[in-house]
């Protein structure tokens, strides 16, 4: 009956950054339906089949219901179900022993993508402990854009969809699939429908191609030489904001003349975009008022992460776009905790000098170690030996670049504990696996820290089965156990109340609000200046010396060199049924999606003998797996687009799920990294193909 039904508003989270507006009906503590809500603030009623499928997850009758404890050999898939009180004496114990012999850096904290507040209380776990080594992602995403930011202008500009914008630049960005970066596909779509215009930089024709001005087909890691075109035409044009230019920023003399040299033509010839489309491009962008870059990961995908970041970011000022509403803007927070005194910074103040990653004199500021110096501390010890690894959220088997050295690496821990839903292909390695309650099962709050300038409401819609807990909950009880008592909560939930409490609310009062945004300011640099050594946007980065930085952005050539033996490009996508590695258990998502796909355009498919359809071999030099061919005109005929996170839990936990057989990062390797933040390369990489026979 309709009307036994009790009606939940919240939102989406955890199978991307999450953000629309939910509302989920309830029925003897099980979730019946679930709708897009017309009234969400950002949403607008929207619901993407990842998120109408996302119950599903609370339901899977393989999900994990109990904590276990390895009773094989590591990666045996031998199991024995104990209790939470010994689970957590067992990770306690192992992890405090680690930190008696050899200190507690010795210890890592590993998370994936921000989902909810957990990812900060896992920092505050690592700073409590005394750990600075929390290991994540962050360095092929989030991480370069935010931080190149701070240095270059003193904040991370991000899209700005809340106002009317003339034209988006999707760079990199396939935002109506992925909903990349919490910006929610409506807003963007909403603009679309009154008037934007968009210019999309993408090797794939991704759907708004239809819709858009002018698509520039970009050879897959050439995103710093294309920049570097639009700044030649911009400035060789005289088509930037002299008075913005003169006033605030320093080292237009030196920009103006390093880009002489990349001139349409000659970037065409590295970028394969046609020198008319960059001058059009260029052009239009510089005249739009106001224009908008929304930037995706894919260019923080290869080791000139922090060239192509810079060159963006030069672009977005001389055009006169930073922080103008409808440009790209610092987002301001509402009246929240400080993530610093959330994570209880102040506990580990040389944190920074004690990373690992310091070691490698990655670019200051970076806040998580990048997974290939994690990897070296463990198989090498350099700078010092890591033992143990505590991870949450997250499955680095898949999504660290060289999977088989994440592999080798996670056999030598003295200990590993993963906390997670689904027995994964990294759980199925570890001492202790601990089943973690997800989204609608425990209150929450989104958006925290992500730079967009609000936070959402995620309240509890149902009670977590059996023995669930929410991740916040497992750490408040292990922090209990790994470090001073009165350093954590009676309960959990006081962290969602110190969240909200500089805002004058409880905890229920921010869910009946259901969000929380910052105020619209903007050019606050009027006022006090850029927040940079210069109080300018420093196009020529003042601190270059000193930080062994490049003081312009620069080009020098293709993250990989070619390879005669390895005739094409590889790039890869993200689908817009997954999350990364996630959910390929959830069968809805999975008939979406049955198998991982490698596009190719029809006359590379002709040339190597394969049919739509096909399993073929996908090489680099530094390893192989299968995919099934799917053909589409709509990429290069040098270009493989593979699909990423892909392994099979229908498969077997003792060979992890076939980590091996289709996983992207079997292709990957991280000889070649970019200093400042770490990155390997993922795109742009030598590859071949062939029919499995
Ligand atoms: S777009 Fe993202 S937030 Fe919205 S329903 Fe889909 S998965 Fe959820």
């Amino acid at each position: 009956m309709e009307d036994d039904i009790r009606w939940v508003r919240t939102h989406c989270g955890r199978m991307d950054h999450g953000g629309c507006t939910l509302l989920v009906g309830v029925k003897d503590n099980k979730i019946v339906r679930v709708k897009g809500d017309p009234g969400g603030y950002l949403s607008k009623g929207y619901i993407c089949p990842k998120g109408a499928a996302s119950p599903d997850r609370l339901t899977h009758p393989s999900r994990l219901r109990h904590p276990y404890k390895r009773a094989g050999k590591r990666g045996e898939g031998k199991w024995q179900e104990v209790t939470w009180e010994e689970a957590l004496r067992e990770v306690a114990g192992n992890l405090l022993e680690i930190k008696g012999k050899y200190g507690a850096k010795a210890v890592a904290f590993g998370v994936g993508m921000p989902k909810g507040l957990e990812h900060f209380v896992l920092i505050r776990l690592a700073n409590i402990f005394g750990s600075p080594n929390v290991i994540a992602s962050q360095d092929v995403c989030h991480a370069p854009r935010e931080i190149t930011g701070i240095h270059t202008c003193g904040f991370y500009p991000v899209a700005d969809f809340h106002y009317a914008s003339k034209l988006a630049v999707l760079w990199g960005s396939n935002i109506t699939s992925t909903n990349e970066e919490g910006e929610i596909n409506s807003l963007f779509i909403e603009q679309v429908k009154n008037g934007m215009e968009l210019i999309i930089v993408d090797p794939r024709r991704i759907d708004t191609v239809k819709k858009a001005r002018m698509w520039l087909q970009i050879r897959p890691g050439t995103d710093n030489a294309l920049a570097l075109g639009f700044l030649n035409v911009i400035i060789s044009e005289g088509l930037y904001e002299k008075g913005f230019v003169e006033e605030w920023t320093v080292g237009f003399a030196d920009l103006a003349e390093h880009v002489k040299e990349f001139t349409p033509e000659k970037v065409s010839t590295i970028t394969w975009v046609a020198p008319e489309l960059i001058r059009d491009a260029a052009r239009y962008y510089a005249k739009a008022k106001p224009a908008v870059i929304q930037w995706g990961n894919p260019i923080e995908h290869n080791i000139f992460t922090f060239d192509t970041t810079r060159a963006l970011i030069c672009l977005m000022a001389i055009t006169g776009n930073l922080d103008v509403p409808g440009g790209n803007v610092e987002a301001k927070d509402p009246a929240i905790v400080g993530l610093g005194p959330f994570v209880r910074a102040d506990l580990i103040p040389e944190k920074h000098r004690n990373m690992i990653s310091a070691h490698h004199r990655v670019i200051p500021r970076l806040m998580t170690v990048a997974p290939a110096y994690f990897r070296k501390a463990v198989l090498e010890e350099i700078p010092y030996p890591v033992k143990g690894f505590y991870a949450m959220c997250c499955n680095p088997l898949l999504t660290y670049a060289d999977s088989r050295q994440t592999y080798e690496a996670l056999m030598k821990l003295d200990f590993l504990a993963v906390a997670d839903i689904f027995m994964t292909p990294t759980a199925a390695l570890a001492d202790i696996v601990l089943p973690a309650a997800t989204q609608f099962e425990f209150d929450d709050i989104g958006h925290l820290g992500i730079g967009h300038g609000y936070i959402l409401a995620r309240p509890k819609v149902v009670e977590p089965p059996e023995d669930c807990w929410p991740d916040m909950k497992i750490m408040n009880e292990l922090g209990k156990r790994i470090s001073p008592p009165e350093l954590w909560y009676d309960d959990y939930h006081m962290f969602l109340e110190d969240v909200v409490k500089p805002a004058g609310l409880t905890y229920a009062e921010f869910v009946e609000k259901g969000y929380l945004k910052g105020p619209d300011r903007f050019k606050s640099y009027e006022k006090k200046g850029f927040r940079t050594t210069s109080g300018k946007v420093e196009l020529a980065l003042g601190t270059a010396e000193k930080f062994k930085l490049a003081p312009v952005p620069q080009y020098n050539g293709p993250p990989e060199a070619e390879d005669p033996d390895y005739p094409l490009l590889l790039t890869s996508a993200k689908s817009r049924f997954f999350l990364h590695s996630s959910y390929r258990w959830l069968e809805k998502l999975r008939k979406l999606r049955p198998h991982p796909l490698v596009e190719m355009n029809p006359a590379t498919a002709q040339k190597f003998g394969v049919v739509e359809g096909d399993e073929v071999i996908i090489e680099t030099k530094y390893g192989r797996i299968t995919q099934i061919a799917h053909l589409t005109e709509g990429i290069d005929p040098r270009v493989l687009c593979a699909a990423h996170g892909w392994w099979f839990p229908e498969g077997r936990p003792e060979t992890q799920y076939d980590w091996e057989k289709s996983n992207f990062n079997m292709l990957t390797s991280t000889v070649k990294i970019g200093r400042e933040y770490g990155t390997p390369n993922l795109k742009g990489l030598p590859c071949r193909i062939s029919r499995k026979t």
